[in-house]
C-alpha cells in the first residue's frame, strides 16, 4: 500500500504530463501529423554540435574513473570553477567555485535548496502564474506555498501583495523570469522594488528571507530584452539554474545552483547543500553531462526558431481575436481561455487535436499555456483549428 501523502500527489499528478500523455493517445489514432501538442516544455531545436562534440571526445579520450566516477556531492571541482568564471565574464560576479553546487536539473536544484531551507510549516511564497512543480516541491520538506494573486494585466509580480502576505514564518520567495507560462521577464525596476520590500520585511522580522531564482529560461528571450542577475540586487539570492533548455538537454538533467558568499549563513548553506544532494538520493549531479556542459559554457541554441513561431502563433492568435500578452522570453504563450472554465477551452481544444494545458495547472484559472517549442508545422498545422475553435464560442454568444 502506498502512503496516505503519495496516493494525493499521484491524484494530483502534473496535468501537463497527463496532456502529454494524450497527445500520444491521439497521435495513434489520428496520425502523429495529426495531432498539435503544445502540452510540454520540451525543446525542439537540437542541442549545439559542440555537445555532441564534447561527449565523443570525454567518452573517447578522458580517463574513464574520471569521467565516470563518483565525486564531491557538489560536483567536480574545475566544472564548478568553470562556471563561476563565466558567470563572472557576464555578470560581473566575483563567484568561485565554491559558489556553485552541480545539481540534477533545475528541479534537483530546486528540491536541494528547498530541503536545506525548510522546516516544517516554514512559507514559500510564489506568484502566479507559477511552475505547478514549486507546490508539490515545497510539500516535499513539509513547507507551505503562499500563492501571491496574479496581475493579469502584466503579469509582473504583484508586490503589494507581496508585502502583506510575507510572514515571520516566510522561509523563501521563488521568482521565474523569464517566466513558465507566461514568457515575461521581470524589468530591472521590478527586481529593485522586490529587493526593497524584502529587504524592508527581513528588516522588521529579523530573519533572512531567500530569494530563489529559478532561471531555466535565462538565455531564450527575444530581442534586446535585458534579464537582471538578481544576485546583484539582492544579497540573499539563491539561483538555480538549468541547461534544459539553453542547451536543450532536458534529459540529461543537469543545471547548478549558485551560493553567494553574500548570503546570509552562506557557509553552512553551502555545507548543507552538499550533504541535501548525496540524502535526496542525488549523490551528485550525472558525471559525463557536468564535464560536457563545462566545455559548451559560450555554446548556444539557435533561438531564432523560437522566435519565428512565436511571432507566427501571437499574430495568428491575435488576429483571429484571442487575447494575450507578447511573450519576451521562455517558449510559452499564456492565452485568455474563451471561458471561465479553463480545464473545459482545453477540452473543446482537444476535438480540433490541439492539446494545450489550462491555467489552473498554474494557478491561474481563465487561461491556457500553449507552450511554441515544436515545429513550424506543429504550429501551421494547428491555426485553422484555433481559428474554427474561436468562430465556434463565438457563433454561441
Ligand atoms: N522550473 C521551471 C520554471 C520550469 O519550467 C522547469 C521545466 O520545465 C523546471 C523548473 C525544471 O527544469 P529541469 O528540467 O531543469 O529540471
Amino acid at each position: 500500500m502506498i502512503s496516505e501523502k503519495m496516493s494525493v500527489m499521484v491524484k494530483n499528478s502534473s496535468i501537463t504530463r497527463a496532456m502529454f500523455e494524450e497527445g500520444k493517445r491521439l497521435a495513434a489514432i489520428y496520425g502523429k501529423e495529426n495531432v498539435y501538442d503544445f502540452s510540454l516544455g520540451n525543446p525542439s531545436v537540437q542541442p549545439p554540435v559542440s555537445v555532441k562534440e564534447a561527449v565523443i571526445d570525454i567518452v573517447t579520450n578522458e580517463e574513464t574513473t574520471f569521467v565516470h566516477g563518483y565525486m564531491n556531492n557538489s560536483g567536480y571541482e574545475d566544472v564548478r570553477e568553470n562556471i563561476a568564471v563565466h558567470l563572472n565574464k557576464i555578470h560581473s560576479t566575483s563567484f568561485h567555485k565554491d559558489n556553485i553546487i552541480m545539481t540534477v536539473g533545475a528541479a534537483g536544484g530546486l528540491n536541494v535548496i528547498l530541503k536545506t531551507l525548510l522546516n516544517p510549516g516554514d512559507e514559500v511564497v510564489v506568484f502566479a502564474p507559477f511552475f505547478g512543480e514549486y507546490r508539490n516541491y515545497a510539500d516535499n520538506y513539509d513547507g507551505k506555498l503562499v500563492v501571491i494573486s496574479p496581475d493579469k494585466e502584466t503579469f509582473m509580480p504583484n508586490l503589494k501583495e507581496l508585502e502583506e502576505k510575507l510572514t515571520g514564518n516566510t522561509k523563501a520567495v521563488i521568482v521565474n523570469t523569464p517566466n513558465n507560462p507566461t514568457g515575461v521577464v521581470y524589468s530591472e525596476e521590478t527586481i529593485k522594488e522586490l529587493s526593497k520590500v524584502l529587504e524592508k520585511k527581513q528588516q522588521e522580522f529579523g530573519n533572512p528571507i531567500y530569494l530563489i531564482s529559478d532561471e531555466p529560461y535565462r538565455e531564450l528571450v527575444y530581442g534586446d530584452v535585458f534579464v537582471p542577475y538578481l544576485t546583484k540586487y539582492y544579497k540573499n539570492t539563491i539561483v538555480g539554474y538549468s541547461y534544459s533548455k539553453s542547451l536543450s538537454l532536458p534529459g540529461e538533467r543537469i543545471g547548478y545552483l549558485v551560493i553567494p558568499k553574500e548570503a546570509e549563513d552562506y557557509e553552512e548553506i553551502f555545507a548543507a547543500a552538499s550533504v541535501a544532494t548525496r540524502i535526496l538520493g542525488f549523490v551528485n549531479a550525472p558525471s559525463l553531462i557536468q564535464r560536457v556542459v563545462a566545455r559548451c559554457l559560450d555554446s548556444e541554441v539557435d533561438i531564432s526558431v523560437y522566435n519565428e513561431n512565436r511571432e507566427l502563433l501571437y499574430n495568428s492568435l491575435k488576429e483571429y481575436g484571442y487575447s494575450c500578452a507578447k511573450p519576451e522570453g521562455a517558449f510559452y504563450l499564456f492565452v485568455k481561455t474563451l471561458e471561465e472554465d479553463d480545464k473545459a477551452f482545453c477540452e473543446r481544444a482537444k476535438k480540433h487535436n490541439i492539446l494545450l494545458v489550462p491555467g489552473v495547472a498554474f494557478g491561474c484559472a481563465g487561461y491556457c499555456r500553449i507552450a511554441y517549442c515544436v515545429s513550424k508545422s506543429t504550429i501551421e498545422g494547428a491555426l485553422p483549428g484555433f481559428k474554427k475553435l474561436y468562430q465556434e464560442y463565438q457563433e454561441e454568444r
